[in-house]
């Protein structure tokens, strides 16, 4: 069976293997069944050697959700009563986070900064001594709106200075920039199996501290299906997701996981570095300019700004590029218009090169002028 292959340039899901396809295709089978049970514990297991845990430490809980389900898990279930998290914030994914406090109605600081700055670490230290009621601190590594790296072992370092723990969204980021847990002061990390592990939609994990989450069993109770010592202790238990797992998907992810593991670390991220590279230049050489400091992107997601070309319009781009088999994608700033390329999925920079010609021939199209023109310059 062929199917169509399409180069997805947005932030996830990503290009998948046919391998990893057609590996959902399996006999019907009832999740409660031993072959399953067993399935998932050999993701659980390999996921933790994804991020290089200890097993004695550190466990993994599978949950049936987009990546977001996991932010609210981590934020809901990890927060004594009377304590309060503190967000640091300089982005769409950490404002995420700030709204799920606000929803659960968790005490919370959401310390702001502008997107394409890094935080400041002088002022996450001033508000942690001065606000010793913090026991938890939330950031996201990888900013996909932007394509920001914050600097998550310094975090982690203060957090656990002051006697918080450290939760970190590294949806954009597992499984493909290198993480080791411990090192990076990781107490929880996360993501959904389409992103780095370049697997289908639908399955997402927490990696963490073991001990949090059995400390966790006498936090208050704020979400009945989203509650992190609830799916563990049932995995624990029984070897099986609480409710419904998506099965498909999962056999999906045990391919992906084998795929990961015959690439490699390494040689993952030297590939998605070349398509990073490609991506930049491509754009660069086009005129483009981008949000972030070049110093300061992750390496997977290049921001570019819209030119003040009176011709131009994205979705014309868009449809163009779409119908050729690539997809581009819209930004996540308020403030400024971008579009946004990103280097993850099962791609490499052959397939950049092939874009850039595809979206050359749209920019000549619609009459886009390259250079792409900007009123200050
Ligand atoms: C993709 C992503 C998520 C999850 O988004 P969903 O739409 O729920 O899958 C969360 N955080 C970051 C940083 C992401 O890139």
């Amino acid at each position: 069976m062929q199917v169509k292959r399409n180069i997805l340039l947005n932030p996830g899901p990503s290009t998948t293997t046919d391998t990893v396809k057609m590996a959902q295709i399996v006999p019907d089978i009832c999740p409660r069944e031993k072959e399953f049970d067993e399935l998932m514990a050999s993701i659980r297991r390999d996921l933790l050697k994804v991020v290089h845990a200890d097993p004695a430490k550190y466990t993994s809980v599978l949950f049936c959700g987009s990546g977001t389900i996991n932010i609210d898990v981590c934020l809901n279930s990890l927060l004594p009563k009377d304590k309060k998290i503190l967000v640091i914030n300089n982005g769409a994914y950490s404002t995420r986070a700030v709204e799920i406090c606000q929803y659960y109605g968790l005490e919370h600081i959401d310390l702001k900064f502008a997107v394409d700055e890094l935080p400041d670490l002088k002022l996450v230290e001033k508000t942690l001594k001065e606000n010793p009621d913090i026991a938890l601190v939330h950031t996201t590594h990888n900013e996909t709106g932007t394509g920001i790296l914050n600097p998550i072992r310094k975090i982690g370092e203060l957090a656990h200075k002051y006697n918080a723990i450290f939760t970190v969204d590294t949806t954009s980021t597992l499984a493909m920039i290198p993480i080791d847990i411990e090192k990076d002061n990781i107490d929880f990390c996360m993501a959904s199996a389409q992103k780095g592990l370049m697997a289908m939609t639908g399955l997402s994990f927490i990696i963490g501290n073991t001990n949090e989450i059995i400390k966790s069993k006498d936090y208050p109770k704020r979400s009945y299906y989203c509650n992190l010592f609830m799916q563990y202790d049932f995995f624990e238990r029984t070897g099986e997701m609480h409710f419904t797992p998506p099965v498909q998907t999962v056999y999906a992810t045990r391919q992906a996981l084998d795929e990961y593991f015959v690439e490699g670390e390494e040689n993952k991220w030297a590939r998605h570095t070349r398509v990073y590279n490609a991506i930049y230049n491509g754009l660069k050489e086009l005129g483009f300019k981008d949000v972030i400091k070049k110093e300061w992107q992750a390496g997977l997601v290049v921001s570019a700004i819209y030119p003040d070309d009176k011709n131009w319009d994205f979705d014309k781009v868009h449809d163009y590029c779409y119908e050729r088999g690539f997809t581009i994608y819209p930004g996540k700033i308020s403030t400024t218009n971008t579009f946004r390329l990103c280097a993850l999925g099962a791609i490499d920079e052959e397939d950049i090169f092939d874009f850039f010609d595809v979206f050359k021939d749209a920019l000549k199209e619609y009459d886009i002028k390259v250079p792409v023109y900007y009123k200050e310059n």
